[in-house]
């Protein structure tokens, strides 16, 4: 269990918030098997969100939506993070991994050279609701060996403010709070912000490193712009006297802030495939066609 300590904004001052560059509203799709979603981060954002490849967010209380889930599918060369708020959702992959997301649980999985997965509902009716997140990996680590952790809400590290918020740390560091997961290259930061009417929330954010907010309850206030419900404001890296961002809200609200430091690498992407190059694209269409794909760490059974 994490506790939740009340800490003192006084060392984690913003002297001045980073401005809304653009909101965007994302596009309705589908993916998997006909789940429906919001698909927020597209890949037109890719290089300016770099290192964010995507972010879904899905939510229904109708089954219809979300029910057949996403059967098995590979991935290699990224990291993907499902945050769930509610719902339960059950993975498997080929390194043997298993595990169940619910109710304000994240899961990280690493893919690395290659994982094969599915990621299927528990459930027949109620509301799902969530987030997946993809964080690009550099050149370097593209090929490493997959990795996996499921985390239950409890076990975030989280803290309120006296500036009314409180404040799940899933990755990076914010008020001295360190996350779950930690990165050295992309340094990601993303912390799930919950404001109570006039609740104000500062983070300091490097200069270089991309950032967003995306609103999943009530609107709120960043620089003077309003940000409504369901939209991405993407947060300007313009002006250099600017050392984080300041989030405020007249009534009860709910932000993801998503942080890190781009990776200004060439991004080719194929569907569930993101690597430097399209002969890497070739190499991991061949590799899944011809079974090799995950095939490593089911066979040495490392991970299982
Ligand atoms: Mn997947």
């Amino acid at each position: 269990m994490s506790s939740t300590p009340t800490l003192s904004s006084a060392g984690y001052a913003v002297q001045r918030s980073r401005s809304v560059e653009r909101l965007v509203a994302g596009q309705a799709t589908s993916d998997g098997a006909g789940v429906k979603l919001n698909r927020v981060l597209t890949q037109q954002l890719q290089h300016r969100l770099d290192p964010y490849l995507m972010l879904d967010a899905f939510g229904s209380d109708n089954p219809n939506d979300y029910i057949a889930g996403f059967p098995d599918h590979p991935h290699r060369g990224f990291e993907t993070i499902t945050y769930m708020i509610a719902g339960r959702m059950l993975h498997r992959d080929s390194a043997g991994h298993q595990g169940l997301l619910e109710n304000g649980g994240v899961q990280w999985m690493t893919a690395g050279r290659g994982v094969i997965h599915s990621e299927i509902p528990q459930q027949e009716q109620g509301v799902m609701e969530g987030f997946q997140l993809w964080l690009n990996l550099p050149g370097r680590d593209k090929m490493r060996q997959p990795w996996y952790q499921d985390f239950a809400h409890a076990d975030l590290p989280s803290f309120a403010t006296d500036g009314g918020a409180a404040v799940s740390v899933i990755a990076g560091a914010s008020h001295g709070v360190q996350g779950a997961v930690t990165r050295e290259v992309t340094e990601p930061l993303y912390l799930d912000i919950h404001l109570g009417a006039g609740g104000r929330f500062a983070q300091t954010l490097p200069a270089g490193h991309n950032a967003f907010v995306y609103v999943y309850r009530g609107t709120v206030t960043v620089a003077g712009t309003a940000v409504p419900l369901a939209r991405m404001a993407i947060l300007s890296n313009k002006d250099a006297e600017a050392d984080g961002v300041v989030i405020e809200a007249s009534d009860d609200a709910k932000v993801l802030l998503i942080a890190g430091k781009p990776l200004k690498e060439p991004i080719v992407q194929y569907g569930p495939f993101v690597m430097n190059s399209q002969q890497e694209i070739y190499q991991a269409l061949s590799d899944f066609r011809d079974g090799r794909l995950g095939e490593e760490a089911t066979t040495t059974g490392e991970h299982a």
